[in-house]
């Protein structure tokens, strides 16, 4: 009888570790050596999975001759290094998440799948003795030749990722190597010991920019929130931190949001330093995500871009983690295993003792509160180090004005009278992730729940009023209660044929679409840019994508049709998001010589989040909103997490909830530390053919809610109802639908 069990993480719902016996014909003292992180085949039902092997034990869970053995074992060397084995463990705990889920979110699709992670040959081109002995100023008619021998002159060998940098296409390469001067050899890379990191010199900082930068410690731990406006020079900041750390011998990894990623910010890391930078970005095939993180195991990779997912990558010479964007929505998983890269970039960065930095022009209330209670380093920058001019923003009162499918006149004549003067318009259409509350377009009037200060929101099956704040529900009026008009209509519709409206209103002029259907696939984004970039005007019409990443220095205009829609959102984030897109797509606009206007269509031009934003900025709405959010008792100041259940039969989804909040509400009263909601129905109530309920818990203190969570899910699992409606827990959430 073997002595040693391993206990493994298997990708299934089930919250829970299991129990394999070693591979039949392993030796023991072959087992012993096993590590943690290690990769497993182990029989699962009738399937074959992929395991991760989590410890070894000398006692197991059940009797020996119940347990079945591991089908082997996939690689020696442990897929999860020991630092990111133990975010992920913690985090599954954190988020309430299956163990093995979590632990497969973090590997790359092909070790999933039961690969070996191993660093493959490259193609390096580098000169022949016949190219070495050719005299400067050869080739002179035929540039781009030219220019790639000068490269090559100037190191020993170039990498594919090189050529691209350099701008030279393989085209170029051929001849060369039909001449004779040029080689190309396969070889596995392996970590470089240049002294030199920078391939082109760095900016001359600005004084405070110069003293940023001397207040991020790089030999601990420490959380610095960076918050300075579009064109402050925090990227620049990013950049020189980062040759530092670089100097030190040591690994970057720079979070940017999904859409972040362009080729723009690429090349711009590309450019500046002249170690292997790797960007682990939606355009790569598997096999390229694979290599790229196995470059960032192996020392290799020095740089690492990547979004959400790459707070995972392994590795070997941790030096520092940048978060850009950090208030962007995107770093926070909405489905599977709900976790925030954002915090756990900061779990990271403690586990390995190296600074986080946090960068935002529009920081997350989350984010501000830690600087201002003193957990995060608050540095600011206050000045544009770039020549933009900030764009001027217009308040346009809409009441009561006729509008073409969400234009208003006036509105229409500013797009007309920029696209006369040939320059770009950018049309920002936000309708994602709000839910719709009742307004009148006559007075202004919104359906505000009588218990609290919050707006009811619109509900079609059945159709009714329904507070999300205190689950009060009243029917649709007719008329509005104010004026008596019937223009009431939900707030966020009517923008759907805006694009439609414009093609017809200005049938010469080109109209591009920004949305995720419209940019998928590898080269789309680029080709629109492209389009963009070549300074023929047009109007671009988009979404959320719009106000990241992408600078557009030809567009002098910016309309948001519907401003109302965040503010007055269900949802209680809306209006810090509204504030956060509505200075992100500003500064996206404008240069100096032809600075930006932002025009904003509200119903609602008084009111005070307006007033304050448009007056005072970004910053003072977010002081008005934590202050919001103390007296509310929402976050930061509390806790927050959701129970969703959702079945075809509502009556299930409900049951449920109420099942599962009085078991709750056994081990955890409800009192003024901690309140329960619900269940409610979700904000969009029925989504494909499933009715959405939900249950809230709010909690002033940590600890408590993650211990009734643990012991709630645990319990929920067996529950015979809850096999019967799909269900899941969202820690921490972003979006409340
Ligand atoms: P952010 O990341 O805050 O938007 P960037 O770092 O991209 O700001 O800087 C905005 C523009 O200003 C860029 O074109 C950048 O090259 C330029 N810039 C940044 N820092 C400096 C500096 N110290 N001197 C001159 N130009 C700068
Ligand atoms: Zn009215
Ligand atoms: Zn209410």
């Amino acid at each position: 009888m073997p002595t040693v069990f391993l206990q493994v993480a298997i990708p299934t719902p089930l919250r829970r570790r299991f129990d394999y016996l070693p591979p039949v014909d392993m030796p023991l003292e072959q087992v012993a050596l096993l590590r943690p992180g290690t990769l497993l085949r182990l029989p699962f039902g009738h399937q074959e999975v992929v395991g991760v092997l989590l410890s070894l034990h000398q006692e197991a869970s059940v009797a020996a001759n119940q347990l079945r053995h591991a089908l082997g074992v996939i690689d020696e060397l442990p897929a999860f290094m020991p630092d990111v084995l133990a975010l992920c463990l913690w985090a599954a705990d954190y988020y309430q998440s299956p163990v093995g889920e979590a632990l497969h979110t973090a590997l790359p699709a092909l070790l999933r799948q039961g690969e070996m992670a191993r660093l493959r040959t490259e193609p390096i081109y580098h000169l022949t003795t016949a190219g070495k002995g050719l005299p400067a100023g050869s080739l002179k008619r035929a540039p781009r030749q030219a220019a790639l021998l000068a490269a090559l002159q100037d190191t020993p060998y170039l990498t594919r990722a090189d050529l691209q940098i350099l701008d030279i296409p393989t085209t170029t390469i051929k001849p060369l190597m039909k001449k004779g001067l040029v080689a190309c050899s396969e070889q596995v890379l392996t970590p470089e010991s240049t002294q030199t990191t920078l391939r082109e010199q760095p900016l001359i900082l600005n004084p405070e920019q110069a003293e940023v930068l001397e207040k991020i410690n790089l030999d601990q731990f420490q959380v610095s929130l960076l918050d300075g406006a579009t064109g402050s020079g925090k990227t620049e900041i990013y950049l020189q931190a980062i040759a530092r750390t670089l100097a030190q011998g040591k690994q970057a990894l720079v979070l940017i949001p999904e859409i972040g990623l362009t080729p723009q910010t690429l090349q711009r890391f590309q450019r500046r330093f002249a170690v292997p930078v790797v960007a682990l970005h939606s355009g790569l095939n598997d096999r390229e995500r694979l290599d790229a993180w196995v470059q960032a195991r192996e020392g290799i990779a020095r740089v690492v871009i990547g979004t959400r997912s790459a707070i995972f990558t392994p590795l070997k010479e941790p030096g520092i983690i940048i978060v850009d964007e950090e208030h962007d929505n995107s770093f926070k998983q909405q489905d599977g295993f709900r976790y925030s890269a954002r915090d756990l970039a900061v779990m990271r960065a403690s586990q390995l003792k190296i600074p986080l930095l946090l960068g935002s022009a529009t920081p997350a209330l989350e984010s501000l509160n830690n600087a201002q209670q003193g957990r995060y380093q608050y540095l600011r920058l206050t000045r544009r180090a770039g020549s933009a001019v900030p764009p001027s923003i217009q308040l346009l009162d809409i009441r009561a004005q006729p509008l073409h499918e969400g234009f208003a006149q006036d509105t229409l004549k500013a797009i007309a009278l920029e696209i006369q003067a040939r320059h770009q318009v950018l049309i920002f259409i936000n309708r994602r992730g709000y839910a719709p509350t009742l307004q009148c377009h006559d007075c202004g009037w919104l359906a505000n729940c009588n218990h609290c200060d919050a707006r009811m929101t619109v509900h079609q099956q059945p159709r009714h009023l329904h507070c999300h704040h205190c689950d009060h529900q009243r029917p649709l009026p007719s008329r509005c209660p104010s004026c008596h008009s019937h223009q009431l209509q939900p707030l966020g519709q009517g923008t759907e044929r805006s694009e439609e409206a414009l093609r017809q209103l200005f049938p010469q002029t080109r109209i591009l679409r920004v949305d995720r259907d419209s940019t998928r696939g590898k080269h789309a984004m680029h080709r629109l840019l492209d389009e963009v970039q070549s300074g023929e005007p047009c109007i671009l019409v988009g979404t959320q994508m719009l106000a990241k990443g992408h600078h557009f220095p030809l567009v002098t205009l910016v309309v948001i049709i519907d401003a109302d829609a965040g503010l007055f959102s269900a949802d209680f984030r809306g209006p810090e998001r509204m504030g956060q897109l509505l200075l992100q797509v500003a500064g996206r606009a404008g240069r100096a010589d032809k600075p930006g206007t932002v025009i904003l269509q509200s119903h609602h031009t008084e009111h005070p989040l307006v007033q304050t934003l448009m007056l005072q900025g970004y910053h003072a709405l977010a002081e008005l909103l934590l202050h919001e959010r103390r007296i509310t008792q929402l976050p930061p100041y509390r806790h927050l997490a959701l129970l969703r259940a959702e079945s075809k039969r509502p009556e299930l989804a409900v049951e449920f909830l109420r099942l599962a909040r009085a078991q709750a509400e056994q081990w955890q009263p409800s009192s003024h530390h901690f309140s329960y909601l619900g269940p409610l129905p979700a904000m969009m109530e029925k989504r494909g053919d499933r009715f959405r309920y939900q249950l809230q818990f709010n909690s002033a203190q940590r600890k408590p809610l993650q211990q009734l969570l643990a012991q709630l899910t645990a319990q929920l699992e067996n529950e015979a109802l809850g096999k019967r409606v799909r269900w899941s827990i969202d820690v921490d959430p972003q979006e409340m639908n």
